[in-house]
């Protein structure tokens, strides 16, 4: 038999006690898919757009719509969405350089960023070409019990605090992630104190999880991976940024010149991956949400702590599980891997991964390559050995990964 009775019996039980949670999730993804449909016959999508151009491509009509269409879903002035973007940290790194200037100073209200953001501020982690390098101040405001402090933000915006960076997702540590309530909260305190501080959102896995998105909650610009959630697994690579008129057109300097800014820019790729994928993202991004609980739920069941608990609402697709030994989580990742559609014969190994401090394991048998809004895992080798789970472009294939990786784990101990 492929999984233990043990496992089967467990995976009823836990998909009976998820049906609550399930029909909230599937209310938000219907919501959602009526929010782009609307946006989609707003914009008069249609067939023209989903043309390729070359060169310069000015007047990319493409381009344009696809823009139009993410300024309106996201509620922002204006929208940069280019395949350009070679990753999430890219997008971000844009913000970031396009808007700071020498003596201005960014603070972080979630504690420490993501790993790779780490490299492009610089100071936790020095790199060539970092912000640090260019004159940017940095401080952190460090979280409170895994929450936001609230009462510390005065505290910290000073006169040349020209930024601060809210990240929503959990990254790679056990804290929660940022509900929408949270992230208007957070705002509201920073413009009571320090009405032009830019309010900055890294929504990295955040997109379509609720039905209100950062920047309808007091953000000023945003920024996020189109190999995560908005792509709906179709968009073959790049990020977008939403957000304030001026300050999009001042990331767009950085992403081509001075005087270009986003009036450049072939659509090389099909825009057709970009646009249906947008389309497909409120129930894909659902699909995997389902996954991490039933994730979380047979991961309780078996004994370990699980962030978030099966029960609790999420703020990102991310489910993270204690493991508490590198066996497990190697075995963990090997499951995955396992019941992957691409490169299931192999068997993943931790290597030094660009932008990252320690040493990562990462189960990706993706279409499309380090997808995470497609069924992935992946943990950095430092303790308790935390499996950080997230994606699935479908329910049936997160449920087999997760009894897969349950299994690996049972198979330790025979
Ligand atoms: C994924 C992610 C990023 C960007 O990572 P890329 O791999 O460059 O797309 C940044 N911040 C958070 C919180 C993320 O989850």
């Amino acid at each position: 038999m492929t999984f233990s009775k043990k496992l089967l019996d467990l995976k009823q039980q836990v998909l009976e006690e998820s049906a609550p949670f399930f029909h909230r999730i599937e209310g938000i993804a219907e919501e959602n898919t009526l929010k782009v449909l609307d946006a989609m016959r707003e914009c008069k999508v249609s067939d023209a757009h989903f043309n390729t151009t070359s060169g310069y491509a000015y007047d990319d009509i493409g381009r344009g719509k696809l823009e139009e269409l993410y300024a309106r879903i996201f509620a922002a002035e204006r929208a940069l969405v280019r395949t350009q973007f070679v990753s999430g940290t890219h997008a971000l790194a844009t913000v970031l350089f396009g808007i700071l200037r020498p003596g201005d100073e960014l603070v972080s209200l979630t504690g420490k960023p993501y790993d790779t953001m780490q490299t492009v501020i610089g100071y936790d982690n020095p790199s060539l070409g970092s912000l640090k390098e260019f004159g940017i101040l940095y401080d952190e405001l460090p979280m409170a019990d895994g929450k936001v402090d609230i009462k510390g933000i005065a505290g910290k915006l000073k006169s040349n605090t020209r930024m601060v960076l809210i990240q929503r997702s959990r990254g790679y540590s056990m804290r929660s992630p940022l509900s929408i309530g949270d992230i208007r909260e957070i705002t509201a305190e920073v413009k009571r104190v320090k009405p032009d501080c830019i309010c900055f959102v890294d929504n990295c896995y955040g997109e379509f999880v609720d039905v209100e998105e950062p920047t309808q909650a007091g953000v000023d610009i945003m920024a996020g991976s189109l190999i995560k959630n908005p792509g709906g697994g179709i968009a073959p690579t790049g990020g977008y940024i939403v957000g304030k008129k001026e300050l999009v057109e001042l990331a767009s300097y950085r992403l081509t010149a001075p005087g270009m800014g986003d009036e450049l820019g072939a659509s090389l790729s099909n825009n057709r991956l970009l646009f249906q994928g947008l389309f497909l993202a409120p129930h894909v991004v659902s699909q995997a949400i389902k996954g991490a609980v039933f994730a979380a739920g047979m991961f309780d069941r078996l004994g370990y702590k699980t962030l978030p608990l099966p029960s609790e609402e999420r703020g990102d697709i991310i489910q993270a599980i204690e493991l508490g030994s590198a066996e497990k989580l190697k075995a963990f990742c090997g499951g995955i891997q396992k019941y992957s559609p691409v490169d299931s014969f192999a068997a993943p190994e931790p290597w030094d991964m660009p932008g990252y401090a320690d040493q990562v394991i990462m189960a990706a048998g993706t279409f499309v390559q380090g997808a995470s809004i497609e069924f992935s895992a992946d943990g950095p080798l430092r303790p308790p050995y935390n499996v950080y789970l997230q994606g699935g472009l479908t329910f049936e294939h997160a449920v087999i990964g997760i009894l897969g990786a349950a299994q690996a784990i049972e198979d330790l101990n025979s």
